[in-house]
């Protein structure tokens, strides 16, 4: 009997699923840009935001540059690093309710759904 059509079947698979997975990195290559994209254009519209903030504040004198500069550089170390960045160390939250700890950044309990007290807003 002759089987060489299951070899011709599978060939043909192994190409349409080649194929498919080639579709598949475009797409997500192309959506990843796309959500680049839109990231700068956010950065850039919080960059003018900040620019502006900053300007009023000089000019009703609030405060002048070198005055910000430092106060920038104090919040900076306030997360323990001069880095140029802000980054607060989140730590591992206990629920009020069953003890158990959560996430970083749950907001309500993972394990019986009780909300998790707000943080400190500063
Ligand atoms: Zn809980």
């Amino acid at each position: 009997m002759y089987y060489g059509w299951i070899h011709g079947y599978y060939a043909r698979e192994s190409a349409n699923r080649a194929g498919a997975s080639a579709l598949d990195a475009k797409d997500a290559a192309r959506r990843a840009e796309n959500a680049m994209v839109r990231l700068e254009d956010a950065i850039d519209r919080q960059a003018l935001i900040i620019r502006t903030l900053l300007s009023i504040c000089e000019q009703k004198g609030v405060f002048n540059e070198a005055e910000f500069k430092q106060l920038m550089n104090d919040v900076d170390l306030s997360d323990g690093r001069l880095d140029g960045k802000f980054k607060p160390q989140a730590t591992p939250r206990a629920c009020p309710s069953c003890g158990k700890t959560n996430g970083k950044r749950a907001v309500t309990c993972m394990y019986c759904g009780v909300p998790l007290e707000d943080r400190e807003v500063l």
